[in-house]
């Protein structure tokens, strides 16, 4: 029912263009690139004969379908996909097409050191005879999160061809600086006009996330007593020595090297500083809210200790929250999940559900009274060389969103 080759031709012309978005950047979008991007979405909704195309200031693509339902009491949803990709790796892709995959070893020709194997990948054994997309090496895919794009206005394509469809007004939100964790900040969510989101950034085939970390960020900072080092004996207090202590004294099995699956970690990020002032910053992940208060808690008694043993120093703690896990929210209303569920299998699949190791923008847009669990898209080994993604469940992703707001006004 998808128009998979017509979905394939703009995921290729996305990925091509460079939306890499930058954390030290102070604006929205975080890097002038992305409006490149931006303003090629905004025209290709108008080109679909989207009539309210809307892009704000800060570099997000709204718009809406009008409901094709009778019914007055449907909730509207809305569907959002990132521009920007991540940073450390050029966003630019060459894509390569790999039609029919039969099986054998992918070279990426641009560095034949980067492989796609049965063994660095043994998803890829479910996938022969699909069409696989990669990059040729030295750039990210971008699929994370360009396959989101594509697959929402494929299926956005589909309902305005299709408006015997039934379904309630439809908000489509394409947002800049996701991977720098300012994907939301600067959207009006009145202005977006949305009871329920879902965002399209999550990995196989079937996948409805509605888990994510909850996360507080820490910075330590430790004031020490200068002094010449030639006559500091019994002086001198070096605040780089009491930082090195306090990071040695964090439990290795609570680092993010040694834990996996629902366990969360205290993760040290940054030292910075000299003998006489040192600032440690560290990110705290823990799926409960008792565990993250756990972990902050250690953290104080570390720091408590080291005070006691260092009088003469200043010790100065600050825990600050950055997100929390969306269940706390979905939990009290799990129609956005039940009925993403019942779409995923509508299109022939098994939902499944994962935690997310890291926040989405979902998590905060859930936090702000917007529930917004998370879709699968297809994309793998996001933020790597190796990144792929499957044409096939791109357009089984583009079917589950078609599905979806018929299951919503169904059940209104
Ligand atoms: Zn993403």
């Amino acid at each position: 029912m998808i128009d998979a080759e017509d979905l394939l031709s703009r995921f290729l012309s996305y990925v091509r263009i460079d939306t890499q978005s930058d954390p030290h950047s102070q604006s929205t979008p975080s890097t002038e690139k992305q409006w490149v991007l931006i303003r090629e979405l905004a025209d290709e909704l108008k080109a679909l004969g989207i009539a309210d195309v809307q892009v704000t200031n800060f570099g997000f693509v709204l718009a809406t379908i009008p409901s094709t339902s009778p019914k007055a009491n449907i909730p509207t949803v809305s569907f959002w996909a990132h521009v920007d990709t991540a940073e450390g790796c050029s966003g630019a892709a060459r894509p390569i097409v790999h039609r029919k995959y039969n099986g054998a070893d992918i070279v990426l020709p641009d560095d034949p050191q980067q492989t796609l194997t049965f063994e660095n990948c043994p998803l890829l054994k479910t996938k022969i005879g699909e069409d696989i997309i990669t990059a040729s090496g030295t750039t990210l895919l971008g699929a994370d999160d360009k396959s989101g794009v594509a697959i929402v206005m494929s299926a956005v394509r589909h309902l305005v061809m299709h408006p015997e469809i039934p379904h309630g007004k439809l908000r489509i939100c394409f947002n800049p600086d996701e991977e720098i964790g300012r994907g939301t900040d600067k959207l009006d969510l009145k202005e977006l006009g949305a009871d329920v989101a879902y965002t399209l950034d999550s990995e196989n085939l079937g996948e409805i996330d509605f888990e994510s970390f909850s996360a507080d960020g820490a910075t330590l900072k430790i004031r020490g007593v200068a002094a010449h080092p030639g006559w500091a004996k019994d002086v001198m207090v070096n605040a780089l020595r009491l930082a090195s202590q306090f990071v040695a004294a964090l439990p290795k099995e609570l680092s993010p090297e040694t834990t996996d699956g629902r366990d969360g970690f205290i993760h040290p990020q940054e030292i910075k500083g000299s003998p006489e002032e040192v600032y440690v910053r560290m990110i705290v992940r823990d799926f409960e809210l008792d565990g993250l208060a756990q972990k902050g808690n250690l953290l104080r008694a570390i720091v408590e200790r080291l005070q006691r043993e260092n009088p003469r120093a200043q010790f100065e703690l600050e825990i600050k929250p950055q997100y929390r896990n969306m269940r706390y929210w979905l939990e009290k209303d799990f129609r956005p999940v039940d009925y993403a569920k019942e779409a995923i299998r509508r299109a022939g699949l098994t939902p499944t559900s994962d935690a997310i190791r890291g926040g989405t923008d979902g998590s905060r847009l859930t936090e702000r009274g917007l529930p917004t669990p998370n879709l699968f898209t297809g994309f793998h080994f996001v933020h790597s060389p190796r990144e792929w993604v499957s044409l096939q469940d791109m357009t089984k992703a583009a079917e589950t969103i078609v599905h979806l707001v018929q299951v919503w006004e169904q059940h209104a």
